[in-house]
């Protein structure tokens, strides 16, 4: 959506947070598919319950990006104006076995600075693309590793009150794929108590996860990981292959040859190539197993 009233504009400004005017989103997604929309980048954290508040009052509807790596964005003019955290620096600070980061940091390279500081545990999450913040509203995941173990407290815009707070991690729950944070909810640092390892113990660990994920996965190809949640004690992958499904598309939108889970976009597929692909696909794993999945993605729709 775009702001076209220049008094918000200038209120905007003077908040110290950047606007980006019509700005393509399948450039900030990893399936590489999303319309346009008005981008603004919010420096300092403090600025937001009044920015949220400004965009409010003149009814600009407004979603919130990390790193977009799960997300299934429309095709065209999006209805809302984006949000999106500005990377801090340093954006990790370590006492103890406790790291504080910040939500804009990228999960990855969080991953490997706490373990040159010999802090492990999140060695699963290595290849797992996109912000701390991302990883936190949908509890990442991999190997056996969930981020929510870790957390301890999380430094939060609220919806619900219009103000920034801390929630202590036993006040989260943190599930498979879903979280008890609000949708409105904006997480902006974590603390994370992390168990001591020896750095070169943490980078063998790494290294595992890393050859795992290369052997099994189209890292190659955009795509926004797993498609579909494992329905309890079963696999959404192994289904989709079962049913010979690999390759099978919708336009640009397909299924990947390497992992039945991974729905890549093979050139030019539109979000409606993308839906159809995924009800498809859906429609035909409830034909044969009477399981309807659930998508893993996070797909923008208006509520
Ligand atoms: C190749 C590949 C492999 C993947 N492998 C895995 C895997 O092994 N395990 C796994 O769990 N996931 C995996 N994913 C999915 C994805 O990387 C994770 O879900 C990741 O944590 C999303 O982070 P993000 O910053 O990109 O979030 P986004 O895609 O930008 O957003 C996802 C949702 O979170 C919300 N959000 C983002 N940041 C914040 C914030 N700071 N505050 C509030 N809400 C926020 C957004 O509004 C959106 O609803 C994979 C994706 C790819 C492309």
């Amino acid at each position: 959506m775009h702001i076209n009233d220049p008094k918000l504009v200038a209120a905007i400004g003077a908040l110290g947070v950047e606007y980006k005017q019509n700005i393509s989103l399948a450039e900030k997604t990893s399936l590489g598919i999303g319309g346009t929309s008005d981008l603004l980048i919010i420096r300092k954290h403090e600025s937001l319950p009044e920015l949220v508040r400004l965009l409010k009052d003149s009814q600009v509807p407004y979603r919130f990006l990390g790193g977009g790596s799960n997300v299934l964005l429309p095709d065209g003019e999006l209805p809302w104006t984006i949000l999106q955290l500005a990377r801090q620096d340093p954006d990790v600070r370590f006492e103890g076995n406790s790291a504080w980061v910040d939500c804009a940091a990228d999960l990855g390279r969080t991953v490997t600075r706490c373990a040159k500081q010999n802090l492990g545990g999140m060695e699963g999450l290595i290849g797992v693309p996109g912000t701390v913040g991302g990883a936190l509203r949908m509890n990442a995941g991999a190997y056996g590793t969930q981020i929510g173990s870790y957390v301890r407290e999380v430094l939060v815009f609220r919806a619900a009150t219009g103000k920034i707070e801390t929630l202590r991690g036993a006040e989260i729950n943190f599930e498979y794929r879903h979280t008890s944070f609000a949708p409105g909810d904006i997480m902006l640092s974590v603390r994370l108590e992390l168990p001591s390892k020896p750095y070169s113990e943490i980078l063998q660990g790494i290294r595992i996860c890393n050859e795992k994920r290369r052997a099994s996965q189209p890292l190659n190809q955009k795509s926004a990981g797993c498609i579909f949640k494992n329905p309890p004690g079963g696999s959404a992958g192994r289904m989709i292959d079962e049913l010979g499904l690999k390759g099978h598309s919708v336009g640009d939108a397909r299924v990947s040859d390497r992992h039945a889970n991974f729905f890549v976009n093979a050139g030019h597929a539109t979000a409606a190539d993308m839906l159809a692909l995924i009800a498809d696909v859906r429609n035909r794993v409830h034909e044969r197993y009477g399981i309807e999945l659930e998508e893993e993605v996070i797909v923008w729709k208006e509520s």
